[in-house]
């Protein structure tokens, strides 16, 4: 029952503990079809203790459905093997002012009640002489999104990532979206919406900060 309380304290605070993922140190020792067999069967005995009956045809494939969803799509990004591959380029043509590249949709999900996140990202750069491909920004965003995750951190891993892939601290990161599990359950607030935003280098200069918020 304490423990039931942490847990209700912490999904409704929204609470991150670490700018990585937690992750387990056996977390890859399966295939993807393992896995996906594994959650079916789990799955399936949590619609049981709900009362449904499986032998419904129209319920019969949900568990596998659900499975399959879970390791392809929505938690996809949780495996190292499904990081976009980043080009690095020269930057050929002298540009060195601010690169934006704003209303990058996203879905994720609250790591504390796997129900959607949905959203926008915006990213701002100034690049050190290396540039890497306008989509590889929505990827980036995407592929962290794909994750059980606490905004803040997407935001931070997204930060992090770029900056790497980038080689500057030159990097601002917006992200607006809404939290199903705050507009349909909880509160119940069905407008408001959660910003978070990490920046480095040049964009502690609040004019070059402000420059950025008036593009996006
Ligand atoms: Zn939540």
């Amino acid at each position: 029952m304490k423990n039931h309380k942490k847990a209700d304290a912490f999904g409704d605070n929204h609470i991150g503990t670490s700018v990585e993922t937690p992750l387990r140190s056996n977390a890859f020792d399966k295939t993807d079809d393992e896995k996906i067999e594994a959650i079916s069967f789990h799955y399936q005995k949590i619609m049981e203790e709900l009362g449904l009956d499986l032998t419904d045809d129209s319920l019969s494939g949900t568990p596998y459905r659900v499975a399959k969803m879970y390791v392809k799509e929505l938690f996809s990004g949780l495996d190292p093997k499904n990081k976009p591959k980043i080009s690095i380029f020269d930057n050929k043509y002298d540009y060195n002012k601010m690169l934006i590249e704003s209303d990058i949709t996203f879905n994720s999900s609250c790591e504390h009640h796997f129900l959607p996140i949905i959203g926008k990202a915006h990213i701002g750069y100034i690049s050190s002489g290396k540039v890497i491909g306008l989509s590889k920004m929505n990827r980036i965003v995407q592929y962290f999104g794909r994750r059980p995750q606490v905004q803040e951190r997407m935001t931070m891993q997204i930060f992090n990532e770029l900056k790497t892939a980038l080689q500057t601290d030159d990097v601002i990161v917006v992200v607006e979206a809404e939290h199903l599990c705050v507009s349909t359950r909880g509160v119940n607030d069905k407008s408001s919406k959660t910003t978070t935003l990490e920046f480095g280098g040049q964009f502690g200069d609040t004019q070059i900060r402000n420059d950025f918020f008036k593009m996006i």
